[in-house]
C-alpha cells in the first residue's frame, strides 16, 4: 500500500517489472501471478531460487534484493531500480556500420569480469548471462540482474549437470549435458 505505481520497465518471460516510488525513492518491482506458478510449479521453484540466491549477494555491480512479498494473487519482488537500457538495447540500436568504442568493451568486460569472479568466490553460477540481463546504468557502470536460473555449488556438489540457459549463450558443455561450472558464465 505505500507503493505507487509509475511504469512498467520490461518484462520477461512470466513477469512484468515495474517502476514504483514510496515518495522517497525509487524502486523496481518485479512481480509473478500465483494462478500462473500454480498451474506451472517448476516456475514457483524459480521464483525461490532467485529469491534464495538474491538474498546471499551483495555487490556493486548486481542489483539489489530489498525484499519480497506475496498477496493472494501475486508474487513481489521489490528490487534497487536501475536506470538505464540493457546491453541488448545499445547493441541492436547501433547501425551495422558502426564501430564499438574498445574503451567501452574492455570496460565492460573489465566490470563483467569482477561480477563474475564475486560470484564464483560465493559459489553461484549465474546461467543465464546475456545482454537482456545486463543494464548499462546512465552514469556508465553496469548491472548484472536475473537470477531466476542461477545455481549454487557446495563443497559437496562441485558441479552441476542441468541443461538450462539461453540458446545462443550455452556453453558446449552445458548443451552437452556435462559436468559444469563457474566457466560457463565466461563462455556466456
Ligand atoms: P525475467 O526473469 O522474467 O527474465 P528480468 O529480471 O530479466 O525478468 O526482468 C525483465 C526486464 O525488466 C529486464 O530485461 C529489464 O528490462 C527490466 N528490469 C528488471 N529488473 C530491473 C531493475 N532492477 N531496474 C530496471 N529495470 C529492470
Ligand atoms: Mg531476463
Amino acid at each position: 500500500d505505500n507503493l505507487y505505481y509509475i511504469k512498467e520497465l520490461g518484462h520477461g518471460a512470466y513477469g512484468k517489472v515495474y517502476l514504483v516510488h514510496d515518495h522517497k525513492q525509487f524502486y523496481a518491482m518485479k512481480t509473478a501471478e500465483i494462478e500462473v506458478m500454480n498451474a506451472k510449479k517448476e516456475l514457483a521453484q524459480m521464483y525461490i531460487n532467485e529469491k534464495q540466491i538474491m538474498s546471499q549477494i551483495n555487490h556493486p555491480f548486481i542489483v539489489n534484493l530489498y525484499n519480497t512479498y506475496k498477496t493472494r494473487g501475486y508474487l513481489f519482488f521489490l528490487m534497487e531500480y536501475v536506470d538505464g537500457v540493457s546491453l541488448r538495447k545499445l547493441i541492436t540500436d547501433k547501425k551495422k556500420t558502426e564501430l564499438y568504442n574498445i574503451n567501452e568493451v574492455r570496460f565492460y568486460g573489465a566490470v563483467l569480469f569482477t561480477v563474475l569472479s564475486y560470484l564464483q568466490s560465493n559459489k553461484i553460477i549465474h546461467r543465464d548471462l546475456k545482454p537482456d540481463n545486463i543494464l548499462i546504468q546512465t552514469n556508465g557502470y553496469l548491472k548484472v540482474i536475473d537470477f531466476g536460473i542461477a545455481t549454487r555449488l557446495s563443497d559437496a556438489k562441485d558441479h552441476a549437470t542441468t541443461i538450462i540457459g539461453s540458446t545462443y549463450y550455452m556453453s558446449p558443455e552445458v548443451i552437452l549435458g556435462k559436468n559444469y561450472n563457474y566457466s560457463v558464465d565466461y563462455w556466456a
